[in-house]
């Protein structure tokens, strides 16, 4: 059996995960990233839980290593800067060959959904589609004539900082009105704390500590018919609509995927969304563009993305080389 191992890195967990070729995960084991602020440490933790799991795996071929993460400059292999990690720099792509002998490939974190929804989801037998990670941010990951759109140091993607407003909410990248401080769940969060300081609209949210309020608490007060979270997700969605419909005009998709925690409000984001795509959408784009929730499982997306880069970057090897012969 053909096998390969998925390392997704985040800002709190190191989720690893092997996993064969049809998206079964085999084992997984999580690191804590706070536990290794020295990056030798960190290389040579990895390193060891990437041995055990050839250790359990005998039965199992380990084709290679496939990595997700922030700030990950695909140019040199290396994980450089990433404001949510505490390491400078990371020569992982080097290190994890020379440890295991087997080929390591390394992509931004954003597109991991993205290359999961392509070799084991909706995706696989689409050339032209947006996969939309909608979490604390907003990440994209874009494929182009079957090919994952890099970009020159592998940044493409970065659609949570187009600009919405000018001159809009403040975001963490240092810059105004970006798209994600209004359309991921810290959006929601956002938008739902100005209506409740107008104090229009009448809300069971407004004796929650605006410390405490997430985007989770508007969805279900949404669902109980609350007027002012549902007012929260008509404008979230209509915006989002907006975006995806610019994006259909960049791009032009099969489809664009929908993932990440924000996805879990269900219609009372969809509908609004789908309302604001089609009243957006360029005449020139035939209606029928689909907006659908990712087939992917959330908490296993990092991991089946990770390996999922190892099956996409070895079939076009593959292909490369007959087109040679
Ligand atoms: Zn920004």
């Amino acid at each position: 059996m053909r096998a390969a191992i998925g390392i997704d890195i985040g800002g709190t967990n190191v989720r690893i995960g092997l996993t064969l070729e049809l998206g079964e995960i085999l084992h997984q084991s999580t690191l804590t990233v706070a536990d290794y602020q020295d990056a030798q440490t960190f290389l040579k933790e990895l390193s060891d839980a990437i041995r055990e799991f050839t250790a359990m795996s005998q039965d199992v071929e380990i084709e290679g290593i496939g990595i997700g993460s922030p700030g990950a400059n695909v140019r040199t292999g290396t994980i450089e800067n990433a404001s949510n990690l505490p390491w400078e720099k990371l020569e992982i792509v080097d290190h994890l060959n020379s440890v295991t002998g087997l080929p390591v490939f390394l992509t931004n974190d954003a597109n991991l959904f993205a290359i999961a929804e392509k070799v084991f989801g909706y995706a696989s037998e689409m050339n032209d589609f947006i996969a939309l990670t909608l979490g604390t941010g907003i990440g994209a990951g874009i494929y182009t004539s079957g090919n994952l759109l890099s970009g020159r140091d592998g940044l493409a993607g970065e659609v949570g900082h187009i600009t919405y407003q000018r001159n809009g909410r403040p975001c963490k990248c240092g810059r105004y009105g970006c798209l994600e401080r209004y359309a991921s769940a810290s959006g929601v969060v956002e938008t739902t704390r100005q209506l409740l300081s107008e104090g229009i609209l009448i809300s069971e949210l407004s004796g929650v500590p605006t410390g405490l309020l997430t985007a989770r608490m508007v969805a279900d007060a949404a669902r109980n018919d609350d007027p002012l979270a549902l007012r929260v997700f008509q404008v979230t969605g209509e915006i989002l609509g907006e975006a995806l419909a610019d994006l259909t005009a960049a791009f032009n998709p099969d489809a664009l995927f929908i993932s990440g925690g924000l996805v879990n409000a269900g219609e009372i984001l969809f509908r609004p969304m789908q309302k604001s795509f089609e009243r957006s959408l360029l005449a020139i784009y035939p209606m029928d563009v689909p907006l659908m929730k990712s087939s992917i499982p959330d908490q296993d997306a990092g991991v089946l993305g990770a390996s999922a880069l190892v099956w996409d970057q070895i079939k076009k090897v593959n292909e490369s080389s007959l087109t040679e012969i």
